[in-house]
């Protein structure tokens, strides 16, 4: 009993000296929208949707589930057109020095989170800032199928738009360069 005591008070020693602990998980904002937005954006289920996705596809970039402590992830609608560092995009991912950074998603039309332009936003959390998409899985069919597999069964039955549109993007297998633009 003595010896758990001491265990815990070192491990308080230990968090209290760290300087600025990180934040653990990614954190999700939906920015403020219009009522055109889709729908979707304000249902309280976004954001633990969001994650999971995010879960999903960082893993499935083998990078470990950590790498998205953080990040904030913040979904935009009626944007249009981000501005990413001057360059316009539907997606823009920032990688801090230390570790962390944003992601801004415009979720344009898009029937769920899941089939915006965030998994490719994932793809530069993963691999740490490949910015020039370099990497030959952005090109890779099979990662675009497998991502598409593994979201499936994590969207409600009852949410229809969703399942059919990851349908597609499984079937066509999108490479995950262009992953969530047109949707
Ligand atoms: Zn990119």
């Amino acid at each position: 009993m003595a010896a758990e005591r001491t265990s815990l008070v070192t491990a308080v020693v230990l968090l209290l000296g760290c300087a600025a602990p990180p934040t653990t998980g990614l954190q999700v904002v939906v920015a403020p929208h219009s009522a055109a937005a889709p729908a979707w954006l304000a249902d309280p289920s976004v954001g633990d949707r969001a994650r999971t996705t995010s879960e999903i596809v960082v893993a499935a970039w083998h990078a470990p589930a950590r790498r998205l402590d953080g990040y904030t992830l913040t979904l935009e609608a009626g944007a249009g057109t981000l501005d990413c560092g001057g360059t316009p995009a539907t997606g823009c991912t920032t990688v801090a020095g230390g570790g962390g950074g944003t992601i801004v998603v415009e979720v344009g039309s898009a029937a769920c989170v899941e089939v915006t332009v965030l998994a490719h936003e994932l793809g530069h959390v993963a691999l740490a800032g490949d910015s020039g998409h370099a990497d030959a899985r952005w090109y890779s069919a099979d990662l675009g199928r497998q991502v598409a597999q593994a979201l499936l069964p994590t969207v409600p039955a009852e949410d229809g738009p969703c399942l059919a549109r990851l349908r597609e993007l499984e079937a066509s297998a999108v490479y995950m360069i262009s992953w969530g633009n047109g949707v």
